[in-house]
């Protein structure tokens, strides 16, 4: 689904926090308990329980993890409504866990995290549909890799693959080319901005606050509490920090005094370019080819309107910011696609949106496992950092936040 107007979001849109602090009535709706505070340079400053830093879907699912347990939390966005960065920039897959390596974060949060997003929109009647996907071969040297991807799922707890002929899949989607495929039935799709109102919903019901336009600019770890700075030089003193901050995450906690360097990561910026198809797709399920170098292949997703795109693909650039789409890497599209669609009509593409990954590993190293740093690790109570959160991050949201909660809890 392409990105989302922001006056999607109006609904929820509240005034900064520097706004908010000044507002009583508003602070009274949050019900944040703020408690004035002199700092050791005896300026005043507010203090709270748990500060969560960005409103994407991972800081939204961790805020409501810890506003579930009791505690009180301010979520600080730095943009003007929530999930404007990668959460609304993918392809909304639920993804099964097939891929990631064993025992690892992704393959453990995105396990888990499936059955509990399946659950929670559910309840929650948030949008959502079990297509599932078909992984497929598009030639005989493709087989061996079918094979070690379902030896993958089942290490990693997936248990739901069926191998699938070209006839049987074929009789699934007679549009479709393959030698053979991997049916994964467990496979879905999630309206990803109704889960992040969802969220923020459970976050407020809970007494939690979110403040916009609230861009942090660092902090101080300190023996009472990590003192957040903002752009605009206020401060905050927390007893709990969770740097949420998706691509910028690594470059904001470079700026957090008291983190030793070692700990934060070199940011990489993977761009993955979507193509969209005129006119109805012939297809009921996800389609995939097998996996390439730093993505999943030019694969074929379903939006919940039935919906096709193509893509992501990877282009590494230098920064977070470049999200233009250039029309002319649509013609590797249609390459890429007839593998497995050769009735791909000429024209049928157009340019769509793109995302990008916030990955932790460069173009030539293996693939990096979520980072997810908590005291364990760098020694300082109360901060957690959120380190290479890119696909299946989204799947992964609830089990993230379930597991920095833990974290924070030991
Ligand atoms: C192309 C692409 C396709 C993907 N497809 C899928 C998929 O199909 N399924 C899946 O499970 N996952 C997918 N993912 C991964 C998924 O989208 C991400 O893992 C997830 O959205 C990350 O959420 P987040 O909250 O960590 O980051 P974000 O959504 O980026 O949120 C971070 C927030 O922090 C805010 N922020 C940044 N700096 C500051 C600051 N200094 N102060 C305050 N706020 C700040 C930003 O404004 C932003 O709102 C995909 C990713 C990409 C790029």
């Amino acid at each position: 689904m392409p990105p989302k107007p922001e006056h999607s979001h109006s609904r929820i849109r509240r005034p900064g926090f520097f706004q908010l602090k000044a507002d009583q009535v508003l602070r009274r709706r949050f019900r944040v308990k703020m408690r004035k505070i002199r700092t050791e340079r005896q300026a005043v400053a507010e203090s709270v329980d748990c500060v969560v830093i960005g409103a994407g879907v991972v800081g939204l699912a961790v805020a409501r993890a810890l506003a579930l347990q009791g505690r009180e939390v301010l979520v600080l966005e730095a943009a003007n409504a929530i999930g404007t960065e990668t959460s609304s920039r993918n392809s909304e897959v639920i993804h099964a866990g097939i891929y990631y390596a064993q025992g690892s974060l992704k393959a453990r949060l995105c396990v888990r995290g499936k059955d509990m997003l399946y659950a929670y929109c559910g309840e929650r009647g948030i949008a959502h549909r079990r297509c599932g996907k078909l992984i497929v071969a598009t030639s005989e040297q493709q087989r061996a890799k079918l094979d070690s991807i379902a030896r993958h799922a089942a290490a990693n707890g997936v248990h739901d693959m069926q191998w699938l002929s070209a006839d049987e899949a074929r009789a699934l989607e007679p549009s479709l080319h393959c030698v053979a495929a991997l049916l994964s039935p467990s496979t879905g799709i999630v309206d990803s901005h109704g889960l992040m109102l969802s969220l923020l919903g459970d976050v407020e019901n809970h007494g939690g606050a979110l403040a916009l336009q609230s861009p942090v600019s660092g902090a101080e770890c300190r023996p009472d509490g990590i003192l957040v700075r903002a752009v605009d030089g206020t401060e905050l003193l927390a007893n709990t920090v969770v740097n949420a901050a998706g691509l910028h995450a690594p470059d904001l906690a470079r700026r957090f005094v008291g983190l030793a360097p070692e700990h934060v990561p070199k940011a990489f910026y993977a761009k993955g370019n979507y193509f969209t198809l005129g006119g109805k797709a012939p297809f009921t399920h996800l389609i995939y080819p097998v996996p390439e170098a730093a993505g999943l292949g030019v694969h074929l997703t379903l939006d919940l309107g039935g919906q096709a795109k193509f893509g992501p693909d990877v282009q590494w650039v230098d920064g977070p910011g470049d999200l233009v789409v250039d029309p002319a890497r649509g013609e590797a599209f249609y390459g890429e696609v007839r593998k497995y669609w050769p009735d791909l009509p000429d024209g049928s593409l157009s340019a769509g949106y793109a995302g990008i990954r916030p990955k932790i590993s460069g173009p030539e190293d293996a693939a990096a496992d979520f980072v997810i740093q908590g005291p364990q690790v760098h020694g300082i109570a109360g901060l957690v950092n959120l380190f290479g959160i890119e696909s299946p991050g989204l799947t992964s949201s609830l089990a993230i936040g379930e597991h920095v909660a833990q974290l924070l809890k030991a």
